[in-house]
């Protein structure tokens, strides 16, 4: 239960500080997993005094049960996209200034596949919208994919190149970024699960409430991806955010045979709808250890963890039908995670104006690896009081008290 949000101050008298933690921090991140690491490092190179904590260890969250991409493939114009472009290019900017290997930074690219003529046209038509935001996109006839990819099926009509679609290791590129913020002197601590605020008598934030004791600031980040909902509403400025779970299938190692992430074209529906049932599409992408990764389902079924043999009977379907070749390939695992899922398919990202000093960066639903860099580098700004490099209204805290009322 949330501890009670009162006007009193900071530090109340008695209260010791909690280990690990510097006195008061300009700014507390909620959530060590892709985004908060994200925030952390941005805000930290700002200058500000940054403090990162998570109930569990690093990348407890979905960071940990999801896929790398970064993509723009997939966006259709829109603020998402425009989210997604800076990202891109900031993802860029990171491998060039921290070690790329050491994150599995790939620019492998994207190659979006249509199996029928009519598929095919939708996928042309999307690409024109997007390159007119900034996309670059490749029209890729039926006689040319094998050129891509040569172990595609050979009846496909065609397909769509996208070569700014990167791929990294999630954990990995968490743990990069949380060791770029402690060099530029943020402090992280695990174990560390919050609990509450507690506000000045201005109603203003004042002090973090954990489990091991309050941490005074004026400023907090909500990066806790699917618990952002709950986490909001222990803050008292709660935002909408549910769990969709999705299915991964792992094979076992193989020479390296496939280059892009493959997709088939409905995956853009399916990322787009807000069905509640079940929803899989092909999604196929090899990776450097030699796993090939399949997905990508889609359902809202709370938390439940329950591993289910029909959906992962689907994925691998789904898979075989782009890539024959995986019919004699043996799947060695399969995990599952929760996408943070709001209800507009947009993450909430910036200042809670219900409550000053709350700052939300959470719901990027499956997009919150490639979204991270953007959205830390927005949230740096906000925190800094400096203009956002792009429009930031659509991904307001407030959307969803307006569509309240
Ligand atoms: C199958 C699957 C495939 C995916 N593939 C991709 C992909 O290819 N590309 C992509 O961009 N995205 C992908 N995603 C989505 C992506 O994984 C998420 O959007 C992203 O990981 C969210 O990161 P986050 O930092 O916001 O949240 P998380 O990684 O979930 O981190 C939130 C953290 O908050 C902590 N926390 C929660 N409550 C509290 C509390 N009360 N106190 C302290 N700490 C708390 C948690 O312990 C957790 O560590 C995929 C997701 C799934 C499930």
């Amino acid at each position: 239960m949330p501890e009670v949000l009162g006007p009193v101050g900071g530090r109340q008298s008695g209260e010791r500080t909690v280990r690990g933690v510097s006195a008061s921090p300009d700014v507390v991140i909620i959530g060590a997993g892709m985004v908060g690491a994200a925030c952390a490092s941005y805000a930290a190179r700002a200058g500000l005094t940054v403090t990162v904590v998570d109930r569990g260890p690093i990348v407890a969250g979905s960071t940990g049960a999801g896929e790398g991409n970064i993509l723009v493939s997939d966006k259709e114009p829109g603020p998402e996209l425009e989210l997604a472009l800076l990202s891109q290019r900031l993802w860029t900017e990171l491998g060039e200034e921290l070690d790329p290997a050491s994150f599995e930074l790939e620019p492998k690219g994207g190659l979006v596949v249509a199996e029928t003529l009519d598929g095919l046209r939708s996928l042309y038509d999307l690409a024109i919208v997007q390159g007119a935001r900034g996309v670059r996109t490749m029209a890729v006839d039926a006689e040319s994919l094998p050129h891509y990819e040569p172990h595609l099926a050979p009846d496909l009509a065609g397909g769509v190149h996208y070569p700014q679609d990167l791929q990294v290791q999630p954990m990995l590129a968490a743990a990069c970024l949380l060791r770029d913020a402690r060099a530029h002197g943020a402090q992280v601590r695990t174990g560390v699960e919050v609990t509450g605020a507690r506000r000045d008598s201005n109603g203003r934030l004042a002090a973090l409430l954990t489990n091991v004791g309050p941490i005074p600031t004026e400023s907090v980040v909500n990066a806790t991806g699917t618990w952002g909902g709950e986490v909001s509403a222990r803050l008292g400025a709660p935002v909408p955010v549910l769990p969709r779970r999705g299915f991964v299938l792992v094979t076992e190692p193989l020479p390296r045979l496939i280059r892009h992430k493959v997709y088939a074209a409905e995956y853009v529906a399916n990322v787009a709808s807000s069905e509640e049932g079940l929803e899989t599409s092909a999604v196929v992408e090899g990776t450097d250890s030699g796993t090939v990764l399949i997905g990508a389902s889609r359902e809202r079924v709370g938390f439940d963890r329950t591993l289910s043999v029909p959906v992962l009977q689907r994925l691998a379907a789904q898979a075989t039908r782009l890539f024959p070749m995986l019919a004699s390939v043996s799947a060695i695992r399969a995990y599952r995670g929760f996408r943070p899922y709001c209800p507009d398919h947009l993450p909430v990202i910036g200042a809670d104006p219900r409550v000053p000093g709350v700052y939300h960066a959470c719901g990027h639903e499956g997009a919150g690896i490639g979204l991270s860099a953007a959205t830390g580098h927005l949230i740096a700004a906000a925190l800094a009081g400096k203009e956002p490099e792009i429009a930031v209204s659509a991904f307001s805290p407030l959307r969803f008290v307006e569509e309240a009322a």
